[in-house]
């Protein structure tokens, strides 16, 4: 990490708020596979329907990780109040030093994804009755399928800037249900604008096209001192 960069200290108490959100956050995708599997074999669900929501769970995923990452590269700084050291931070330290994300283990990878995600599948597990069929379980089947994909966002992240990969993964990749690593390096080189979606990066080549986050900048300039030009 360059001298630029503050070293990530880890707050007291992260861990159990990550591990925490890890445990929440699965036993509530159990919770509402459970009664969306009761409404498709007690039908009442209507099968198309489903894949709509799988589809645009899919794309909605993507789309958010694109914005989320976009903003973490190009607004704020590592010492903005709250947002700087949680969310700043781990973006431009990743730029900085790309292979440094590898080595975080299950937990510190990916409990900030399941804290996040708890805000659709708490309200959804409380108030939609999924296992009714209808329409309460094609909402249910898009916030677990949305749900899903953000929490795989940063394995998929990290397995595209990984040398070696399972052969599932690998798998995965080229079906782009996840990040490949030639769509993700486009992001790692000059001029460091462009593919900023990082859960499938399907809406990359698109989102660059129209020139959506060159469109933001131009309404929002970018203030991004200390991450002027990442190497
Ligand atoms: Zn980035
Ligand atoms: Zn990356």
């Amino acid at each position: 990490v360059p001298s630029t960069m503050p070293e990530r200290r880890r707050p007291p108490g992260a861990r159990s708020i990550e591990l925490g959100s890890v445990v929440a956050c699965l036993s509530l995708l159990a919770y509402l596979g459970v009664g969306i599997g009761t409404a498709f074999t007690g039908a009442g669900a209507s099968g198309p329907w489903a894949v709509v929501a799988l589809v645009a769970a899919y794309l909605m995923a993507d789309l958010v990780s694109g914005v989320v990452h976009f903003v973490a590269d190009t607004y704020f700084d590592v010492d903005t109040p709250i947002v700087g050291r949680k969310f700043v931070l781990p973006f431009r330290a990743h730029h900085a030093c790309p292979e440094d994300m590898i080595e975080h283990d299950f937990v510190e990878a990916n409990g900030d994804s399941c804290l996040v995600v708890l805000f659709p599948l708490v309200p959804t597990a409380l108030f939609v009755p999924v296992a009714h069929g209808g329409a309460a379980t094609t909402l249910g089947v898009f916030v677990v399928a949305f749900s899903v994909f953000i929490v795989l966002t940063n394995e998929a992240h990290r397995y595209a800037h990984a040398e070696r990969a399972p052969r599932i993964v690998r798998r995965l990749q080229r079906l782009r249900l996840i990040l490949p690593p030639e769509e993700h390096a486009r992001h790692h080189q000059a001029p460091f604008d462009r593919a900023y979606c990082i859960t499938s990066g399907v809406l990359n080549p698109l989102l660059d096209r129209v020139g959506l986050f060159k469109a933001i900048t131009r309404l929002v300039p970018a203030r991004r001192a200390d991450a002027e030009s990442p190497p």
